[in-house]
């Protein structure tokens, strides 16, 4: 019996500088600027761009139904370089259903910003790049900023039973927000909604 016949040639496959998932049980999203209502400080500055615009997307391997206990997901976001008003393309923003839940990002190409904030609403900033690597604690908000020129791809990998809790983002937003001030991002408060 020829043994490498018992090695079966793996279906999934990962893209190590591009991020790209091929394989089964692979699902994907966007989010155009008309899905962003109320996440830009400038509202009427998001209204009056193209909402059939890209702002991001994710691709992701669930290997298992959402929910179940004990697995894992695994996925890459990908932010597309613009600004609403000065504020730089960015991800809706989430904390997790099952709040303790963590979550680990990596940085794979372009250059971002990964907002973090924990339930006293205090938000902090880690730079993101090539090979950046972040964990995410549990109750801890988080979302992507892309800084650069180019597209942002991170990719992520989180427990199947975390779930999304996007709701206390969208009502009261981040405390922090990254901003293009003369070509360089700042980190600025920004006031509760
Ligand atoms: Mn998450």
């Amino acid at each position: 019996m020829n043994q490498l016949e018992t090695i079966k040639e793996n279906v999934q496959t990962y893209g190590l500088t591009d991020g790209i998932c091929r394989g089964e049980n692979l699902i994907y999203s966007e989010k155009t600027l008309a899905g962003l209502e109320n996440i830009f400080v400038d509202e009427d500055k998001r209204k009056a761009m193209n909402q059939s615009e890209v702002v991001y997307r994710v691709e992701a391997y669930f290997p298992v139904a959402e929910g179940t206990e004990a697995g894992l997901f695994f996925g890459t976001s990908r932010i597309n370089p613009g600004q609403v008003g000065d504020e730089y393309f960015m991800t809706q923003g989430h904390f997790h259903q099952k709040a303790n839940r963590g979550e680990f990002y990596w940085g794979i190409k372009g250059e971002g910003v990964l907002l973090l904030m924990d339930m006293e609403r205090n938000t902090r900033a880690e730079k993101v790049f090539p090979g950046s690597l972040h964990y995410i604690p549990g109750f801890t908000g988080h979302r992507l900023v892309n800084t650069g020129k180019e597209e942002l791809t991170v990719g992520a990998c989180w427990p199947s039973d975390a779930g999304h809790n996007y709701g206390d983002i969208r009502e009261q937003g981040f405390s922090k927000g990254v901003f293009n001030r003369n070509g360089v991002p700042v980190l600025e408060d920004i006031e509760k909604r």
